[in-house]
């Protein structure tokens, strides 16, 4: 039980355990705020927050929700984008009492855990053992069953993909309350039909939707093929289908040695290309010696953003890229003289690239990637403006004919913004900076015209963030009503009372 001036009251929810059980159930205005919101400023309502403590309890609540037809939201540690995690009515479930490790399997290289587990402290955890869990968003205060519903993506995304990759089982309750347990490999679509076996027993039969996703990093809908493995419906469904329980995860062995650099350009096209070529190298070529596991770009005006903080960044620099490389000892020397030689080649500053000799340096690179989220974030509440920012990525060929082209939009536009983002994956975050309402209203415009030009590209107007609540329109125009309409379906045979995490993805009305 939490501290005295916390309000615990018997579970109403449910009358089955009342006997026996407590469980923290807030309402009062104050306390549940944090419920409320999520780090995109959206803001919510509902009648209360329940802090179950066991699987079980969910079971309870989410049983009794569904016989009286009460809205659910589950709330992870609220630093979505997308107003996910943002309430409508009804009441959240905040996993935050789920919080256990249960096992890591050094041997098997896998890890059972709860879904509060916080990333953070799941990777220091796994760093003791000598272990590595890749999926790495760059705000790392977020809860693992959350990344799990969102398929979170970050800088090692571009060697190892995303969350999904590493998700081997998960327990998931139903919005009818009944578990379902599912591990990869086990369960495949036939003929774009899945069917799923309940701890129960029930057979639920799923229409997979005939959408193609674009081939590019992804995180926006339902994820789906024609001979889908069942847990990947329940990746990336932003907690539409159900309440992620447990998780086994795949872990790694910790690269023991890691090439780590931030190189300066004072050509932006040359920063691009040379990107392009360290891409080619370590994808296309698999006895490449360099084999980049992070590429990552900042603008110019990036740069200035941050230079307060990271004054050793050089005056004139248009253009930097950080960037990881994961090498076995004896191959230090030549990979280094392959690096540099790679950076001549693209016009990089070598006398002003930072060379990381150690792992303190390391880390501090990756704090200069991670602060320019954090700096943007603190711009806009210290002048109390909104950001536009776009999640789009492109076929990677297409990338500098859409980059420039979002660039032109904006400036055209007068709008201020500063571009960074995982451009090893072609993923762009271009934020805009609007200094008004006017402004804003056209930032919003031009949001919506450069997820028209990604999508007219074979790109994605959301390749990690997803779509929650702010994003419905761009996804209905990405791909088109029909396919939003067998998207709905899919929720309502799992989720037939409409209960859950109403109004991601699609909107309440293609639930009727
Ligand atoms: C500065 C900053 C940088 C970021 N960078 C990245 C990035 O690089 N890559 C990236 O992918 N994201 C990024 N994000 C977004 C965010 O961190 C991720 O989306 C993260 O996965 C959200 O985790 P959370 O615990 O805060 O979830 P919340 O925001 O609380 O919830 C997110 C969604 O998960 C659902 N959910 C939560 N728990 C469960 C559960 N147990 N079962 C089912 N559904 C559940 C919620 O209902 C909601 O739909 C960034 C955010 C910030 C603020």
């Amino acid at each position: 039980m939490e501290g005295n001036n916390e309000k615990i009251r018997e579970r109403s929810l449910i009358p089955v355990l009342l006997s026996h059980h407590y469980m923290i159930i807030k309402n009062n205005p104050e306390e549940i705020q944090t419920y409320l919101v999520d780090a995109a400023n959206y803001k919510g309502f509902c009648e209360e927050v329940v802090f179950p403590e066991s699987e079980n309890d969910i079971i309870n609540i989410v049983k009794e929700a569904n016989k009286t037809g009460k809205k659910i939201t589950v709330a992870g540690n609220g630093t979505g984008l997308t107003g996910a995690r943002v309430p409508e009515g009804g009441i959240v479930i905040a996993t935050d009492k789920l919080n256990s490790i249960i096992n890591i399997d050094c041997d098997n290289q896998k890890a059972l855990v709860q879904p509060a587990v916080l990333l953070a402290d799941f990777q220091s955890e796994l760093k003791e053992k000598e272990l590595f869990y890749p999926p790495d968003p760059t705000e790392t205060n977020c809860f693992i069953g959350a990344t799990i519903a969102t398929n979170a993506s970050g800088a090692r995304t571009f060697k190892y993909g995303p969350t999904r990759n590493f998700v081997n089982k998960l327990n998931v309750i139903l919005p009818t309350g009944e578990i379902l347990s599912i591990e990869r490999g086990k369960n495949f679509a036939e003929d774009n039909k899945l069917t799923l076996l309940t701890g129960t027993g029930s057979e639920i039969i799923v229409n997979v939707p005939k959408y193609k996703m674009p081939g590019t990093k992804h995180s926006a809908g339902y994820y789906v093929n024609p001979r889908m493995d069942a847990i990947d419906l329940f990746i990336g469904a932003e907690g539409t289908l159900g309440i992620i329980t447990e998780v086994e995860l795949k872990v790694l062995p910790l690269p023991q040695n890691v090439f780590s650099s931030v190189i300066f350009f004072s050509n932006e096209d040359d920063a691009l290309s040379f990107i392009s070529a360290v891409r080619n190298k370590s994808k296309d070529n698999p006895e490449s010696i360099i084999d980049a596991s992070a590429l990552e770009y900042f603008d110019e005006r990036a740069l200035k953003f941050l230079i307060d903080d990271f004054p050793n960044i050089p005056a004139e620099a248009k253009a930097a890229v950080w960037l990881e490389n994961e090498f076995e000892k004896k191959d230090e020397e030549i990979l280094y003289n392959k690096w540099i030689e790679l950076i001549e080649k693209f016009n990089g500053d070598i006398d002003n690239a930072w060379f990381a000799f150690d792992n303190v340096e390391r880390k501090s690179f990756q704090d200069f990637r991670h602060a320019v989220s954090w700096k943007v974030s603190e711009y806009l509440v210290k002048n109390n403006l909104k950001k536009v920012g776009t999640d789009t990525a492109v076929p990677h060929e297409k990338f500098k004919e859409f980059y420039y082209s979002c660039k032109d939009l904006v400036e055209n536009a007068g709008i201020d913004y500063i571009a960074y983002g995982h451009f090893g994956d072609s993923h762009l975050h271009l934020n805009m900076l609007p200094k008004s309402e006017n402004e804003y209203s056209a930032a919003k415009e031009l949001y919506a015209d450069i997820c028209r030009l990604s999508v007219s590209l074979g790109g994605t107007i959301s390749a990690e963030h997803g779509i929650g609540k702010l994003k419905r329109e761009y996804l209905l125009e990405m791909y088109g009503e029909k396919y939003i309409i067998e998207m709905a379906k899919v929720k309502k045979m799992l989720d037939p009372n409409s209960i859950m995490n109403i109004g991601n993805i699609f909107s309440e009305e293609y639930l009727k």
